[in-house]
């Protein structure tokens, strides 16, 4: 595992890159370092980061936690993590916008990626993903 390369597509090895936000060793200091650590948590399934990391207002919060932890881990094992790019970020004081495209594909190969205009707050120091903005069915040859 700790050879290998970071899945949030960085090219850089996964101990050198996202491990130590997963291990809870560093938080975050920025938004996009926050996104590009949640895409390869979701390609690890390590659905715990995830709830870590997502703001409390989060409309996913109106369900059991339990089913969202379900949710979370079946599309982390149903879904191939293709590549990751980001197109824009802003940074205010307390909030930050990451636009990104994930290239997804559904293990019985169907495009599954999507464009995202993530929003994320700083609570208490730390940043969170509050809600986003999806435009679904972009095809990689638009990019
Ligand atoms: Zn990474």
């Amino acid at each position: 595992m700790n050879e290998k390369l970071c899945p949030c597509k960085s090219n850089s090895l996964y101990k050198d890159c996202c491990e130590k936000y997963h291990s809870g060793e560093k938080n975050a200091k920025n938004a996009k370092i926050l996104m590009r650590s949640r895409f390869s948590a979701y390609a690890l399934g390590l659905v715990d980061y995830i709830i870590k990391t997502t703001h409390p207002q989060n409309p996913l919060f109106k369900k059991d936690i339990k089913d969202i932890k379900n949710e979370i881990l079946s599309f982390s094992k149903n879904t191939i993590f293709k590549d990751l790019e980001i197109l824009d970020f802003e940074e205010e004081e307390n909030h930050a916008f990451v636009t990104f495209v994930a290239f997804l594909e559904s293990i019985d190969n169907e495009n599954i990626s999507f464009m995202e205009i993530s929003h994320f707050e700083k609570v208490n120091g730390l940043w969170l993903y509050k809600d986003g903005q999806f435009f679904e069915g972009i095809k990689e040859d638009i990019f």
